[in-house]
């Protein structure tokens, strides 16, 4: 008799559900933290061109070297570092707990987090540690210290913006952790483009501080672009962990291409943080809602004791709106929705269905 898979896979992946993407055609998609606006038509035009001449029957520049090249000049990543690329950040996460991932090795983060720093912990067969973060979102120093003391982290992972909150912790507390941990540290700037704060400048003066970007939010979700940015000691080694072609030729060429006209992706990011400013407004004027202050491209809201979460969340998406329900996630994320900033029609057409969902 052969095995069956319940005899072979690792229980703790057995215990896992998977990571759960919400069906969306039709619907006005707010759930993701994606940028809702397309590129420009010329440039559309010549990514076609690209496209057709891409030598599709090879293998794609293993080093990517043209591209990142590209991004060190368009995300001014300082010489003295090196640039390792992923198949997004996701792909990045899971190379460096591969990396440190001894027996009884500990993943560290706080939560509410991304999800996935406890996911890829549990792929990479290591421990997790959460770090709770105050009712107010903000970061717990001390606790974070005393958890460090105990579990002595082999990796920290840190989004600055905080998913799901959206807040930026203060960038000085976070130091003093940078500073404690035995391991290394991941800053994860996903958000980074609407946060206007970074931990570039600080690469220099943490050794274990590594730095993480992402192309996704910034308007190019479906390329799959993730960058590590740190010292060449840490990404020599982690190089070796990376799969041969992990970038595909369409990505890179595509990203060059679009790197080559900053200004787009950046008019795109400055009128998403104008509409959430606008939304931010909107939704904090609704009675019974309660919204917490954000750097990304999205808002975390609380609906309040008069309005279930669960309930909003099934009558915007009867209005035909997809918002992320966060409700029995974490305690501290009791009755609480994520909306991606969107358009100013979607966005309107959000505030219409949940004022109608109220
Ligand atoms: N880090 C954070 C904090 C995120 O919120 C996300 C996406 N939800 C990612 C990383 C992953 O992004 P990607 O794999 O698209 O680069």
């Amino acid at each position: 008799m052969p095995a069956l898979p319940d005899q072979i896979i690792r229980p703790e992946i057995l215990a896992l559900s998977a990571y759960h993407v919400q069906p969306a055609t039709g619907m006005v998609k707010l759930d993701a933290m994606e940028n809702p606006y397309p590129l420009p038509q010329p440039l559309r035009d010549e990514i076609a061109g690209l496209a057709a001449d891409a030598p599709l029957n090879r293998y794609p520049d293993g080093s990517a070297a043209a591209l990142k090249t590209r991004l060190r000049e368009a995300l001014a990543i300082p010489s003295d570092m090196e640039v390792m690329l992923g198949n997004g950040s996701d792909e990045i996460i899971q190379t460096l707990a591969l990396a440190v991932a001894r027996p009884g090795a500990t993943v560290m983060s706080v939560e509410p987090a991304f999800v996935m720093f406890r996911m890829i912990a549990t792929f990479a067969g290591m421990g997790y540690a959460g770090v709770p973060l105050r009712a107010d979102f903000s970061l717990d120093v001390e606790a974070a210290l005393a958890a460090i003391a105990r579990h002595r982290p082999a990796i920290v992972f840190i989004a600055y913006p905080n998913n799901p909150t959206g807040n930026l912790f203060d960038a000085d507390g976070v130091s003093r952790i940078i500073e404690s941990v035995p391991g290394v540290v991941v800053v994860d700037e996903a958000y980074h483009a609407f946060a206007d704060a970074s931990f570039i400048d600080r690469l220099a003066r943490h050794p274990n501080l590594l730095l993480m970007r992402t192309l996704s939010k910034l308007g190019l979700a479906g390329l799959r672009l993730g960058l590590l940015i740190g010292r060449p000691e840490w990404l020599n080694q982690l190089e070796k962990l990376r799969l041969p072609y992990n970038v595909g030729i369409l990505t890179q060429l595509i990203v060059e291409k679009v790197l080559q006209h900053p200004d787009v992706l950046q008019e795109q990011a400055r009128l998403i943080k104008q509409e959430r400013t606008l939304l931010y407004g909107h939704l904090a004027a609704l009675h019974g809602i309660e919204v917490f202050p954000t750097n990304a491209n999205f808002i975390l809201f609380r609906t309040g004791r008069e309005y279930e979460a669960g309930t909003v969340f099934e009558q915007l998406k009867r209005r035909g709106i997809l918002v992320k329900n966060l409700d029995g996630s974490h305690p501290l994320l009791k009755n609480c929705l994520r909306v991606t900033v969107g358009t100013p029609a979607e966005n309107a057409r959000f505030l219409d269905a949940l004022r109608a969902s109220l």
